[in-house]
């Protein structure tokens, strides 16, 4: 069984408010009619359930294959999915106009990217790559670099790739040592890159690979990093292909999951140095990716909802096909299909329930990066500057431990062709579980949270965004029909912000420090997140509600209102003892001899 139809209903749910009332009254957005919208979502449905979808297993089975050349050919289909996506427009819909982009509000290319992550991660990851390098490029390449690449890598006929890590240098960057010698107008790059995703493919004309390395008189550290691009092949000054550059494709890893997302490791200069171009200024590589890691995070959080969602729809069909056992006595207690048991409806409510709320949350974020960008008053944009940096690491992290789990239930909604490979549930948990592992490791996002976001303006970002949170619990309070739903909320954000203060006392201790926050950050994470995704789902009850007070019988609001019961009343108390396990204190962990 393999299905997959794009979530259209669910996405517009939560869409509508964030499109009406905040993205598209944003100046820049004047184009993007409700008709649009409509228009938009519709057709990437399409491309996801009918094109990239059916690939998904196919994928999974054959994966990328490297030639001795050092040539790789991604799985049957690949190549022409990915010109579908090219020829369709898709991979411009987030960039602005002004690079050749079609301006649309990052809440929508979101969705879009949901859908396409959820129909074929292993293919969704070659544009979510380019992305990252044309944002990278767009904000800190020269003029000249700009009008030779941007254009060709926001329509997708060129493809990019970060290249960060090298055996030494993981999450620790300041270890890089690949070398970039200046010559002329470039620098001769030489080094070996690992796991580069979509490093060398067939899928495209040519392939953008941007590059940390040093300098060899740079200081050691992270002062020392430059930034370059490195074309796989060189551009003439028409803009025609030229030379190969000298980059090949030393091998391709065998992994767990993601078989279709060919993950090189990259030789440059094995004869001479390949040629590459520094961008920005030297000495800020780290900088300038930072810059494009924060929205590539964000962007790793909703390829993990895509994966979350894709599972509950192979748990869902299979849960109303397979038929075990008697239904309870209260409804007859006829044979019946598994659906009918409360414990597998507990597994299918909670992957159902997780799923809606950190679609939510992710969405929520992303109409903030709108505000940052498009907002006209400068107070404005800072603000939801500040709150998407608080938010980010929340949906990176949060998004895809929660994948993986939900992954995980929904083979346990199988039970034994779960763990088979057919149904296709196997792989989506071998899938979503490098989420958590790359752009960034989910620890070090919590201590990015912890540490960084928190201490820089003593939680006041936090604050004002949980502010929000209360007046939500208020508004559900006020209501008979919802206030249990109200007062759950309002006990995890009591929970939340005694974490805050706490957090932020212990690590600006001069003693404790660091230690501490290392101590506290993924509780403190775990906690923000399930406080969070309830505070959305606080919101889409509110919605769901005042739907069937308005006299819809549709299911959809029903379902809504009890995937929102179960996230407050069910899931958030499980989130809620992170606070127990923060004010437990941690000496354990520093007492603990590692042996
Ligand atoms: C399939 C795949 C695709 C990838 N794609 C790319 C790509 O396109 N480009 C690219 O550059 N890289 C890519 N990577 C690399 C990926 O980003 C790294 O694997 C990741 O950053 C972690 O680095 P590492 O593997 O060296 O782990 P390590 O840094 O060795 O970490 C191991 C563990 O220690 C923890 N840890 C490390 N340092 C600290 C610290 N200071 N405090 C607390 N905990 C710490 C980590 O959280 C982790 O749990 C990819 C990896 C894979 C597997």
């Amino acid at each position: 069984m393999n299905v997959y139809a794009a979530p259209v209903r669910d996405l517009r749910f939560v869409l509508e408010e964030l499109l009406a009332h905040r993205s598209l009254s944003l100046p820049g957005f004047e184009e993007a009619t409700p008709d649009l919208v409509e228009a938009v979502l519709e057709e990437a449905a399409k491309l996801a359930s009918d094109v990239w979808g059916p690939l998904n297993a196919t994928g999974d089975r054959q994966g990328a294959k490297r030639h001795t050349d050092g040539s790789v050919n991604t799985p049957e289909g690949f190549a022409a999915a990915y010109q579908a996506y090219v020829e369709g427009g898709w991979n411009g819909i987030g960039v602005s106009e002004a690079l050749g982009g079609q301006n649309l509000p990052e809440v929508l290319a979101s969705a879009v990217q949901e859908m396409l992550h959820g129909a074929n991660m292993a293919l969704g990851l070659c544009p979510m790559l380019t992305a990252g390098a044309i944002e990278a490029l767009a904000h800190h390449g020269s003029d000249a670099l700009k009008a030779t690449y941007l254009p060709k890598l926001v329509e997708g006929t060129w493809t990019g790739t970060m290249n960060l890590t090298e055996s030494q240098a993981g999450s620790d960057l300041s270890q890089v040592r690949t070398r970039a010698v200046p010559e002329n107008d470039h620098y001769r790059i030489s080094g070996q890159k690992i796991y580069i995703t979509w490093g060398e493919h067939d899928a495209a004309e040519n392939i953008i690979h941007l590059v940390l390395a040093r300098k060899p008189d740079a200081p050691e550290g992270n002062k020392g990093i430059s930034l370059f691009l490195v074309p796989k092949f060189l551009v003439n000054e028409d803009g025609s292909l030229g030379e190969r550059n000298d980059v090949t494709c030393a091998s391709i890893e065998h992994k767990l999951g993601i078989h279709g997302s060919p993950t090189c490791t990259l030789s440059f200069g094995e004869n001479g140095g390949a040629i590459g171009y520094l961008v920005g200024e030297e000495g800020r590589g780290l900088n300038h990716m930072f810059t494009m890691m924060n929205e590539a995070r964000h962007k790793v959080g909703i390829q993990g909802i895509g994966v979350a969602e894709r599972a509950c729809q192979h748990a869902f069909a299979y849960a109303l096909e397979r038929r075990q056992g008697r239904a309870p006595k209260a409804r007859g207690g006829a044979e019946c299909s598994i659906s009918d048991h409360l414990d597998v409806r507990r597994m299918l409510l909670s992957m159902r329930s997780r799923t809606d709320a950190l679609r939510a949350l992710a969405l929520y974020c992303a109409a903030e990066l709108d505000t940052a960008r498009h907002a006209e008053n400068d107070d404005t944009r800072r603000a939801a500057q500040a709150r998407a940096d608080i938010l980010i690491p929340v949906v990176k992290s949060f998004s895809t431990d929660q994948a993986v789990d939900i992954a995980s239930i929904g083979i346990q909604v199988h039970g034994g062709m779960g763990y088979v490979e057919e149904t296709g549930a196997a792989q989506l948990l071998r899938d979503a579980r490098i989420a958590p592992i790359y752009e960034g490791t989910n620890g070090i996002q919590a201590l990015d949270l912890a540490g960084r976001k928190l201490q820089r303006d003593n939680g006041e970002a936090l604050t004002a965004l949980l502010h929000d949170v209360a007046a939500t619990a208020e508004q559900l309070t006020a209501n008979p029909a919802l206030a249990a739903l109200g007062s759950g909320l309002a006990a995890g954000l009591a929970d939340l912000k005694a974490a805050q203060t706490l957090v932020l006392e212990q690590g600006l201790d001069p003693e404790k420090g660091a230690d501490a926050v290392q101590a506290y950050a993924t509780p403190f994470l775990t906690l923000a997140g399930h406080v969070l995704c309830a505070w959305q789902m606080g919101e889409a009850a509110l919605k769901a509600h005042a739907a069937i007070q308005g006299g819809s019988d549709d299911p959809f609001y029903t379902a809504k209102m009890r995937s929102a019961e179960f996230a407050i009343t069910q899931w958030l108390p499980v989130g809620r003892a992170q606070r127990a396990v923060i004010e437990a204190g941690m000496e354990c962990l520093s007492e603990f001899e590692v042996y």
